[in-house]
């Protein structure tokens, strides 16, 4: 499988500090935890998901020019990811097998557990001729697993999923399994919030959950880690309220508050507006490019738009 070299991902991490909140003790620790050759693996599961928050992921390029994808393959011991990984088939079920019964590992699910049907529409991994579940290989795994991490809203809430009817029985995994999850929301994950969850589980950092399971430090906090109104509406460079922002009659309104165009940032919590693409404060973020918050890291997440409804007309 994988090996760790601890390289890129300290590069990564030192220069995305700021991002991240790591200080130079901090720091210290991920270098100390990524040198013990003990250190849990980790899991990677997809199940009802469109791959855009791995997509996401690899697609972060960072200030030393490393990708998100070296850093997964060269430095986390990445047992198993549908996309990543170097072995296919029996093997690589073999090897997710045996880290399985050793309980050293961070599970990550992408995708929400659809639940109708036995399960049966979403396989996620074949061994031995059978095929196995989404909704069996997360059960199995989330109770042996020292963490469980959710990378974005399907897995967290059910996402795009489980909107309208649901008619696979879509759930989150904090549903199925029970166990306290780790929520990064957002469709897709901010690849920083990932990498963040990771590093705190890797120095053993004690991580405080709001009600829906989502860090305090990524959804109510600033990036010096101070207290900050938990709404994107509260602390919106374009509030009208706070800025003085006109409001916008139509797209392409630079600067303008975009309320009016159904942005949904007054009934949505993150810190979008302090950290997006990499760039802290500079306006890489929906809104900073004149699109509308779509609340996508929320519970109602899309809200009551029909997706996978039958096509009647
Ligand atoms: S949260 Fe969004 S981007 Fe991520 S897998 Fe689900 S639909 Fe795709
Ligand atoms: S653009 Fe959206 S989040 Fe910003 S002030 Fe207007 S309604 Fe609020
Ligand atoms: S600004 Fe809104 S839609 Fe955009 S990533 Fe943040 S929560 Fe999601």
């Amino acid at each position: 499988m994988t090996t760790i070299s601890r390289r890129s991902f300290l590069r990564y991490c030192t220069a995305s500090a700021a991002v991240l909140g790591l200080d130079p003790l901090r720091l210290g620790l991920l270098n100390d935890a990524m040198a013990n050759p003990s250190a849990p693996s980790v899991i990677w599961l997809h199940g009802s998901s469109c791959t855009g928050c791995s997509v996401s992921l690899l697609n972060r390029i960072t200030a030393t020019g490393d990708t998100i994808a070296q850093v997964l393959v060269n430095d986390i011991n990445l047992i198993f990811h549908a996309t990543l990984m170097a072995s296919a088939g029996d093997p690589a079920v073999a090897e997710l097998l045996r880290v399985r019964k050793s309980g050293n590992f961070v599970l990550v699910c992408e995708g929400g557990v659809p639940t109708a049907f036995g399960g049966r529409c979403c396989i996620t991994y074949g061994f031995g001729g059978g095929e196995i579940t989404y909704m069996q290989a997360v059960q199995e795994l989330a109770a042996k697993a020292a963490a469980i991490v959710c990378a974005g809203t399907c897995a967290s809430f059910g996402g795009i999923p489980r909107s309208g009817s649901n008619p696979t029985g879509v759930v989150s995994v904090r549903e199925l399994t029970g166990r306290p999850t780790i929520n990064i929301s957002g469709c897709p994950a901010n690849p920083d919030w990932m990498v963040w969850a990771i590093v705190q589980l890797l120095t053993g950092t004690p991580v405080t959950l709001d009600a829906n399971g989502r860090p305090v430090d990524l959804y109510a906090k600033d990036l010096a880690g101070a207290a900050a109104p938990e709404l994107i509406h509260d602390k919106c460079p374009r509030n009208p309220a706070l800025t003085g922002a006109p409001l916008a009659a139509g797209f392409g309104e630079d600067g303008h508050c975009l309320e009016l165009l159904g942005c949904r940032g007054p009934h949505t919590r993150a810190r979008c507006e302090a950290c997006w693409n990499g760039v802290p404060g500079q306006g890489t973020w929906c809104i900073g490019v004149n699109a509308p918050c779509h609340g996508c890291t929320e519970p109602g997440f899309p809200g009551p738009q029909p997706f996978y409804e039958p096509f009647s007309g």
